[in-house]
């Protein structure tokens, strides 16, 4: 079987349409057909500033949801990436192979470095990708499940593994990215010229634990384009199309259907029914994300499980690197 590993932060407690859409749809088709790592990225929620209790409660909400939404303990493992501290051991080692340059080319970096204040932005949100590559190449995966937004951080991750494995010996498997067609990349509800993101104002991003009355609100206030025809035209009408290709995705009907089925009627007609998609799926996800998270203790020893068994591969990884860049092992 391939093996397949992808992360996730908790950052914001829910995820987003988006998150769901791009990357977290994939995770729970692939169990089927490979074996999964998949991992709360709790150490990368810290590059940004954060609250400790926060990011406690947001991990246990985050692996709630991913239970939720189908990831299967049984069949993938599932954890806390800080819960196995071989993706920062690798990461030290990966971080003096990257170079400055190429780090700085990092779009996710200057997007983010940008929002900081005053004070200027952490190195370890410098450094992020390199722990992403670790993340990844610790487990020797053969594909990353991620939205379109990703690439060039996975492209940096199989740049260090070639590196690597070129100086040192064949040591990683190189990784390839599995993005999505059609819903690799959903816009942003109010800027649809920008990526649904956590990280913006939440009134354009739609979390899958956000209230019933304030998920239709969202998508009722949704910014649409002139005209008035539903039909999809990335150029011309980027916030029609990004409703369209939400509704396609959930519904599973394809545009062109949908084209259809919306001609002659309006923009409105189109909010009010993609509300009721949204809240369909989002409604049952909502219940047993809290029904999980009641029993917390039961979600604590999945999670160790989980690690437990991370450990086990992340762990032969780390041995051979650390022996291959000519580290004493101890004895
Ligand atoms: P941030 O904007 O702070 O980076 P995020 O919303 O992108 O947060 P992440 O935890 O960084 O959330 O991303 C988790 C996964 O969701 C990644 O695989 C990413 O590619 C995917 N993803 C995030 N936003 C979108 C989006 N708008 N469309 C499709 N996929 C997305
Ligand atoms: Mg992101």
């Amino acid at each position: 079987l391939p093996r397949v590993l992808s992360g996730i932060q908790p950052t914001a407690g829910s995820f987003h349409l988006g998150n769901y859409l791009g990357a977290l749809r994939q995770w729970v088709a692939l169990q089927d057909t490979a074996e999964a790592f998949y991992c709360v990225v709790d150490q990368h929620a810290i590059t940004m500033d954060w609250d400790p209790e926060e990011l406690r409660r947001n991990t246990l909400v985050s692996a709630a949801q991913l239970l939720a939404l189908g990831v299967d303990p049984q069949r993938s493992s599932l954890f806390v990436q800080s819960h196995v501290p071989e993706h920062v051991q690798l990461s030290w080692v990966l971080e003096c192979l990257a170079r400055f340059g190429e780090a700085s080319r990092m779009t996710q970096f200057k997007d983010k470095s940008q929002r900081e204040g005053a004070g200027g932005s952490s190195v370890g949100l410098f450094t992020y990708p390199v722990l992403q590559a670790a993340d990844i190449l610790v487990y020797q995966a053969d594909e990353v499940p991620v939205g379109e937004d990703q690439r060039q951080h996975l492209e940096l991750t199989r740049d260090l593994a070639t590196r690597f494995n070129g100086r040192f010996g064949d040591t990683f498997t190189v990784p390839a990215a599995r993005i999505p067609q059609g819903a690799a990349k959903i816009l942003d509800l109010q800027s649809p010229e920008k990526k649904m993101s956590k990280s913006l104002p939440p009134a354009g991003c739609v979390f899958l634990l956000d209230d019933p009355r304030v998920t239709a609100k969202k998508i009722r206030s949704a910014v649409t384009d002139t005209g008035r025809e539903v039909v999809a035209d990335p150029v011309g009408k980027p916030g029609v199309t990004n409703l369209l290709a939400i509704h396609s995705a959930l519904s599973g009907r394809s545009v062109t259907e949908l084209e259809e089925h919306f001609a002659g009627r309006g923009y409105g007609d189109l909010k009010k029914e993609l509300a009721e998609v949204v809240l369909e799926f989002v409604t049952p996800v909502r219940a047993r994300t809290q029904e999980l998270l009641d029993d917390r203790a039961e979600l604590e020893r999945l999670l160790a499980s989980g690690a437990a068994r991370a450990r086990e591969v992340a762990g032969q990884t780390v041995r051979t690197a650390y022996e291959r860049v000519g580290f004493l092992p101890p004895v």
